[in-house]
């Protein structure tokens, strides 16, 4: 790992925590919100709390990996190129059992930041673009896998604004498969399975309704199709929700069941997109350009 490089600079997870702390006392809005919610689509992986502290020191940094990570895909970190400090995760943690100062840091880079090997696509690589119809038939089959079908039709009124029948153990879709607007309704209702127990007096309001919406769109964005680029009318106001200056850790833990459940949906949902229907959009093709500047994080420390 890159403890050794990260202790080097004497940055501890106390540092990383005051870090992230600060930006969202800073940044904290809907638009932030949605763009956390971005980046964690394309860092696949990363906990919410990294996604924060590597969009802070690198706002570009689009696929992170530690300098052995590289080397597996046959690319080295550039010189003179350093770090992006993040929390290691919690099974690297767990051996240094006991204070965790200057423990717990590690040190990725992100892509731009290595040469080497071309890049084999993988699933924990940049963002890919899919047709809305094909996000739809995957994550139909994550719904079967669940026992649930999937119609295509109008909402009933008992469904309260909702589209799933936990009864009959079916999902009520409206419109066109090609339209990604279903494809975000469909993400949504599946969130709400993974995560709420909505019983018949509880509908789809509040912070069930801004997690499950959060969850979609997570989901859409790592498969490049929100539908109407970006828009704030796709989330319900989180600011709205949790305050304008929210604790940072009430921050944390919303964006950590977020991000948490839309890696599980679209680890889900990947496995039933043929590969040939994946392609890197612009924006990842241009990321992993070879020839571009090394860029440097900033802690901001
Ligand atoms: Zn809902």
């Amino acid at each position: 790992m890159g403890t050794s490089e990260a202790n080097r600079f004497r940055v501890t997870v106390d540092d990383l925590r005051r870090a992230v702390d600060a930006d969202v006392r800073r940044n904290w809005s809907d638009r932030q919100w949605m763009r956390w919610l971005e980046a964690s689509a394309m860092l696949r992986g990363q906990s919410f709390r990294n996604v924060v502290l590597i969009k802070l020191q690198l706002p570009d940094a689009v696929w992170v990996e530690g300098r052995q990570g590289w080397q597996r895909r046959g690319r080295r970190v550039v010189r003179g190129a350093s770090g992006i400090r993040i929390v290691a995760p919690t099974a690297d943690f767990d051996r240094h059992a006991g204070p965790v100062q200057g423990h717990g840091v590690a040190t990725v880079w992100d892509v731009s930041q290595t040469d080497g090997a071309q890049i084999v696509r993988s699933s924990l690589g940049p963002v890919v673009s899919v047709r809305p119809r094909n996000v739809f038939a995957g994550l139909a089959q994550v719904a079967a896998a669940a026992g649930y079908s999937v119609e295509q039709g109008s909402l009933s009124a008992d469904m309260r604004g909702g589209g799933t029948d936990r009864r009959r153990r079916r999902i009520v879709v409206p419109g066109e498969f090609d339209d990604p607007v279903v494809a975000l309704r469909l993400a949504h209702e599946l969130a709400h399975l993974r995560m709420h127990k909505l019983s018949r007096d509880s509908g789809c309001h509040g912070l069930v309704r801004l997690e499950a919406a959060s969850v979609a769109y997570t989901l859409l964005a790592r498969f490049g199709v929100v539908p109407g680029g970006v828009s704030t009318d796709l989330i319900p106001s989180v600011s709205g929700m949790v305050g304008r200056s929210p604790a940072a850790r009430l921050v944390e833990t919303l964006g950590g069941r977020v991000v948490a459940v839309a890696g599980r949906l679209i680890d889900a949902a990947e496995r039933h997109i043929p590969t040939s229907e994946m392609r890197l959009d612009r924006a990842g093709s241009k990321s992993i350009d070879l020839d571009a500047e090394t860029r440097q994080p900033d802690l901001g420390l």
